[in-house]
């Protein structure tokens, strides 16, 4: 019945927002007609879910928004995180819209579709994960998965009033991610609640042999943690998410969530992550640099699309990508090749490792003191479809929150914290230390 009733609230709306770029609906029946007839305890058991188009799914096209990879429609293996979901039998639904390979803020940058934001249908979904937290807003799934490097799970969730968690760094295997810039990229839950989402990562956590970045610790029940209390909490509020830039109903919203947490028991206090103002330069130096990297491997040889007609190996290699790869992700390898190559690798490449590395420090600084940081996930509510276009530095500047994050490594949810005049809704982005989710999560359920 729940698959059932997923498939059929998208075909009722999913012509309007355009959030799947794939859809499994025979295969999806066809599991939920068997699950009817088996009766496991498992905790999403039968649930409907989808997966953002960079997660590798067995025999299902998976094509990272990129027309690179637009016949790529028998992958040879699941991604670990989707195994993971099998071994509980979830439903997998299909496979959603996304930035070209996650480079993006508005899912704009899809080759395929423009996802629409479900509150207002002239705004964007936020992104890279915008058809991940639109379906989830739409009420066409329980729950989605989507990654994010600078902010592309925590964003489209402010933007579409839903509940996105990036945890940290290694907690959960990134096999079968098509990497962006493997030292920034997370996978992590969209849900509607709080709840939801901690079932969710317990799941999806802990340790791969297979990826040999991924943490080799214990994954708590996150569940547990949802006590509702925050009493004696101590909360640090940086003034740099409070700067100029970030809209003054977004200030405001924050700051009554503040006021909420002071109400139940918590300290709040204001504190300086003064590295931060750099956070955005080092970000697109090192995600630029990496991804020049990543996206080396598709070269029409062994994935994708293969140009027609070439003169020989260079040429075919020349066209396969220039003809497949879309202005955003081109305009990224330029800056990252540019970043490493010799002559400038030190000054671009190298130095921003060591602010990095400063970045970092003042998020240790602050939690030697600290359970968590408060503020918002993003300067502004959606915006309007094609604002992004037309200028790529303010879509930029959109990610100044929730970059520093994913530079430090550490755990942030983004979860609603109310409307904008306009009906647009702002989201509260809770930080935490390193592999404190669990916290999190508490001071996050609390507040809903
Ligand atoms: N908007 C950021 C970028 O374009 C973040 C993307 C992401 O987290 N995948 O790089």
């Amino acid at each position: 019945d729940l698959v059932k009733a997923s498939l059929d609230r998208i075909k009722e709306v999913d012509d309007e927002i355009q959030a799947f770029i794939t859809l499994d609906e025979e295969n999806a029946m066809k599991q939920a007609k068997e699950l009817d007839e088996s009766s496991e305890e498992k905790s999403l058991f039968g649930l409907p879910i989808g997966l953002k188009d960079n997660i590798v799914t067995k025999d299902l096209r998976t094509t990272s928004g990129s027309k690179i990879l637009e016949n790529f429609n028998d992958p040879l293996y699941d991604a670990e995180v989707v195994e993971k979901l099998k071994e509980q039998k979830t439903v997998t639904i299909g496979k959603l819209n996304m930035d070209e390979f996650a480079m993006g803020s508005g899912t704009e940058y899809s080759a395929y579709k423009k996802t629409k934001n479900p509150w207002d249908t002239d705004r964007v979904p936020g992104g890279s994960s915008g058809g991940s937290a639109a379906a989830v807003a739409a009420g066409e799934l329980k729950f989605a998965l989507g990654s994010d490097t600078g902010g592309s799970i925590r964003q489209p969730a402010a933007f579409c009033g839903v509940v996105g968690m990036k945890p940290t760094y290694g907690r959960v295997s990134r096999f079968g991610l098509v990497a962006f810039a493997s030292s920034l990229d997370q996978i992590g839950p969209i849900t509607r609640t709080v709840e939801d989402n901690a079932r969710v990562l317990e799941v999806i956590a802990g340790h791969d042999e297979k990826d040999s970045t991924s943490a080799n610790l214990e994954v708590p029940v996150f569940t547990d943690a949802l006590t509702k209390d925050v009493a004696g909490l101590k909360i640090a509020v940086p003034k740099e998410y409070f700067g100029e830039g970030v809209a003054q109903e977004v200030k405001d919203a924050v700051r009554a969530a503040i006021e909420k947490y002071e109400s139940l028991g918590a300290t709040c206090e204001e504190v300086s992550l003064p590295h931060s103002k750099y956070a955005l330069s080092t970000y697109y130096i090192l995600a630029s640099a990496e991804a020049s990297a990543s996206l080396a491997r598709f070269d029409g040889v062994r994935y994708g699309v293969r140009a027609e007609n070439v003169e020989d190996m260079i040429d075919m290699y020349k066209r396969s990508r220039s003809e497949n790869f879309g202005e955003e992700v081109k305009r990224r390898i330029m800056l990252g090749t540019f970043a490493l190559s010799s002559g400038y690798y030190d000054a671009y490449y190298k130095k921003a490792q060591k602010v990095r590395t400063l970045i970092k420090n003042d998020f240790e600084q602050i939690f030697e003191e600290y359970d968590i940081i408060l503020g918002p996930t993003a300067p502004t509510t959606a915006f309007k479809l094609g604002e992004e276009m037309d200028d790529p530095v303010i879509a930029y500047a959109n990610d100044v929150l929730t970059i520093p994050v994913n530079l430090a490594g550490v755990p942030a949810i983004s979860i609603p914290c109310g409307f904008s005049s306009e009906g647009l809704p702002i989201g509260l982005q809770i930080i935490g230390k390193h592999f404190d989710e669990a916290m999190v999560y508490r001071a996050a359920h609390a507040f809903e």
